[in-house]
């Protein structure tokens, strides 16, 4: 097993890299955590898996995140924040492959969103969506997008 400092110092990150809601660090958590999969078992969703060199990541492709805090009370190690602290970063963002953008009618994120965060606006072609601060980045919209236009991003560099 390669060791957690070692690995850190080999790992470059070549796509985006999500973890957990509520976790510490990426430097306490790389150096903490013991890759037991405690949490990828735990998650209601499966949107945990076991990623590069064993440590859990988040692969919104296959689900999203429910903030349903099972990771959190699964983890044996000290390696999640209190819950009252926001959970994440994470906000989506729309590209510029969003079909109505190309007059094709789609409201498909729209209807994956719980938060209600996407609202649209008619115009005389398609009706265009935009994003809302009640975005949680829980990821849902992602999959659902036929144009693949959402990915999320740290809230600064979202919109
Ligand atoms: S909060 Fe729940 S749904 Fe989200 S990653 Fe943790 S276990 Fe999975
Ligand atoms: S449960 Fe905790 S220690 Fe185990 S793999 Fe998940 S984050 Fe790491
Ligand atoms: S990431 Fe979640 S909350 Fe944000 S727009 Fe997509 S489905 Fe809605």
């Amino acid at each position: 097993m390669t060791h957690p400092r070692l690995w850190r110092r080999l790992k470059t990150p070549q796509r985006p890299l999500f973890r957990m809601p509520h976790l510490v660090e990426e430097r306490h958590f790389v150096e903490l955590c013991t890759r037991c999969d405690a949490c990828v078992e735990a998650c209601e969703t499966g949107v945990i898996v076991r990623g590069d060199g064993g440590f859990p990541e988040l692969d919104f492709q296959r689900a999203e995140c429910s903030f349903c805090e099972a990771c959190n009370t699964a983890c044996p190690e000290p390696l999640f924040l209190p819950k009252s602290v926001a959970p994440w970063p994470y906000r989506a963002r729309l590209g510029e492959s969003c079909l109505p953008l190309s007059g094709i009618e789609c409201r498909s994120c729209a209807d994956a969103c719980e938060a209600q965060a996407i609202r649209f606006t008619p115009t005389a072609g398609a009706a265009l969506p935009t994003l809302t601060e009640d975005c949680t980045g829980c990821g849902a919209c992602l999959p659902r997008c036929p144009g693949q236009a959402l990915t999320l991003h740290p809230k600064g560099e979202a919109q």
